[in-house]
C-alpha cells in the first residue's frame, strides 16, 4: 500500500472533478530538500530558518545565509521557496538573547516583534533573502503578525535592504512577493486589512490554535483542548480564506492540521488554493486529495459549520472518510 501511494505522488494534487491545490513542504534544515522533492512537494511553503540560528554560539553572517538560502532556491527552481523570517523565541529559543528570559514566552517577544527589535540582526537577513531571489522563485513572509504597523514595519526595512543592495550592486528579484502569517485571533479579524498590504496570506495553524483556544501548543496538561476541529479554528481559517480571496491574494495553509486526512477536505471546500506539511505527509495527503471530489468537500464544509462542538464536527469528518475511501 505504501509503494502505491508513493508511485502516485508526483502527480498534482487535483480532485476527481478537476480542482487543483498546490502541494507544497514545511523544511527545518536546506538539506530536507531531497525529502521534499523524492515525495512530490511542489515548492517549499515554510522554510523555519531560525533553526539555522539555533544550538550555535555565532551568528550567521549575510554570506553564509546567502550561500545556503541561493542553493535551496536554485534546487527547487522554477517552483516556489518561501522564506519565512526568524520565528525566534517562546519554543523555538536562541540563547545569545538574554532579553528572551520571559514569564510568557509564547506571548512575548518573539518573531516579528523580536526580529524589529533587532533590525540589525533582521536586516542580514533580508539582504540574504534577497539576494538568494536571483536564483530562483524566492518569497518572504513574516511570522506572528498581529498589526497593520508590524507589516508596515517590516516592509520598510525589506525596503531598505533593497536600496542597499541596489547601490552596493547586488541582485535579487525586484518583485519577490511579500506575505505574512495568520496565527493570532488579531490577524484573523483584521485579515480584511492585512490583505491589502502583501501578496499572500499562510495560516500557521500550530499557534492560531494555540492563541485562539488560549492553549499552550507544548503543556500536555492542557493537550485535550488542542483541537485543530474545534469550530472557533475553523471559523478563523474560514475567515481568513474568504478575506483574502476577496482581496484577490493567494492563500496557504501550513500548520500541522495541513497533514491532517481528516481537516483537508474541509481546507478544499473552503478553497484554499495551497497547503505546506512536513515532506514525509505529502504522498499520503496527495492521494487523498486525488481521490476526493470538491462538490464533496463543499457539502462537508457546509454541513461542519453548522456544528456547535467538536465532538460533532470529528464525527462528521470520521464518517466523510470511511465514505470516501
Ligand atoms: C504554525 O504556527 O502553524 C506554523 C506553521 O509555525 P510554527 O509551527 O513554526 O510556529
Ligand atoms: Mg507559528
Amino acid at each position: 500500500y505504501t509503494r502505491k501511494i508513493r508511485r502516485h505522488c508526483q502527480l498534482p494534487a487535483e480532485t476527481i472533478d478537476g480542482f487543483r491545490v498546490q502541494v507544497h513542504a514545511n523544511i527545518e534544515l536546506v538539506e530536507e530538500v531531497a525529502a521534499v522533492l523524492d515525495n512530490g512537494g511542489e515548492g517549499i511553503g515554510l522554510y523555519r530558518t531560525e533553526y539555522a540560528y539555533m544550538n550555535r554560539t555565532a551568528l550567521p553572517t549575510e554570506d553564509e545565509l546567502v550561500e545556503k538560502y541561493a542553493e535551496l532556491a536554485s534546487i527547487m527552481a522554477p517552483q516556489k521557496v518561501v522564506f519565512r523570517t526568524l520565528d525566534l523565541g517562546a519554543d523555538k529559543a536562541m540563547n545569545q538573547y538574554g532579553d528572551l528570559n520571559e514569564a510568557n514566552p509564547a506571548m512575548g517577544l518573539r518573531a516579528i516583534r523580536f526580529c524589529l527589535k533587532h533590525p540589525q540582526l533582521f536586516k542580514t537577513q533580508l539582504r540574504a533573502i534577497l539576494r538568494a531571489s536571483a536564483n530562483g522563485n524566492v518569497a518572504i513572509m513574516f511570522p506572528m503578525i498581529s498589526g497593520i504597523r508590524e507589516v508596515r514595519q517590516a516592509k520598510a526595512w525589506l525596503a531598505q535592504a533593497k536600496a542597499e543592495l541596489r547601490r552596493e550592486g547586488f541582485e535579487y528579484d525586484p518583485e519577490m512577493p511579500v506575505g505574512i502569517m495568520i496565527e493570532v485571533p488579531a490577524a484573523v479579524m483584521i485579515a480584511d486589512f492585512l490583505a491589502r498590504e502583501v501578496d499572500f496570506f499562510s495560516i500557521g495553524t500550530n499557534d492560531l490554535i494555540q492563541y485562539s483556544i488560549g492553549v499552550d501548543r507544548t503543556n500536555h496538561h492542557v493537550s485535550y483542548l488542542y483541537q485543530p476541529l474545534h469550530p472557533a479554528t475553523l471559523k478563523s481559517i474560514k475567515l481568513v480564506v474568504d478575506a483574502a480571496h476577496q482581496a484577490g491574494i493567494e492563500v496557504s495553509l501550513c500548520g500541522e492540521v495541513a497533514s491532517d486526512p481528516f481537516c483537508v477536505p474541509i481546507l478544499m471546500g473552503m478553497g484554499i488554493d495551497s497547503i505546506s506539511l512536513t515532506p514525509q505527509a505529502i504522498p499520503g495527503i496527495k492521494r487523498i486529495i486525488r481521490q476526493t471530489k470538491m462538490r464533496d468537500c463543499r457539502e462537508l464544509l457546509r454541513k461542519v459549520l453548522e456544528c456547535r462542538t467538536v465532538h460533532r464536527i470529528n464525527g462528521l469528518v470520521m464518517e466523510n472518510i470511511f465514505n470516501a475511501y
